[in-house]
């Protein structure tokens, strides 16, 4: 799913898509000039790998997702806000995607290993 950055305007504008298990709903926005910003909710069921024992696992998701986005390269300064770059549209499979590889990427650990741990 693509939305074009010129269909956002000022007043949040509601998105819902899904991916499997999992489904990201929220609003985009028009903050100021070529700034976007995303505000969502990412829920559902994620099968991820244990750190120690590598056994594949379901977590639930219920994460707040909040995001700049920039139509175009940010040149600004970086005040340690998160924007993702976009070219003139933005892709919201692409965000849902890398959302989803930040959260497999976290240390995880099943019950197992984390009763075996105390
Ligand atoms: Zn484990």
């Amino acid at each position: 799913m693509y939305i074009p950055f010129r269909h956002v305007g000022k007043t949040p504008q509601p998105f819902e898509l899904a991916r499997e298990d999992i489904t990201l709903k929220g609003t985009l926005a028009h903050k100021e000039g070529a700034l976007f910003q995303m505000k969502a909710l990412l829920e559902g069921r994620l099968s991820v790998a244990c750190d120690i024992c590598a056994e594949q696992f379901d977590i639930m998701l219920d994460d707040k997702i909040d995001l700049l986005l920039f139509d175009g390269i940010y040149s600004g300064s970086d005040n340690g806000l998160d924007i993702v770059e976009m070219d003139d549209k933005i892709d919201m499979d692409e965000l849902l995607h890398s959302e989803i590889e930040l959260i497999k990427s976290d240390y995880h650990r099943c019950e197992q290993c984390r009763e075996n741990n105390l």
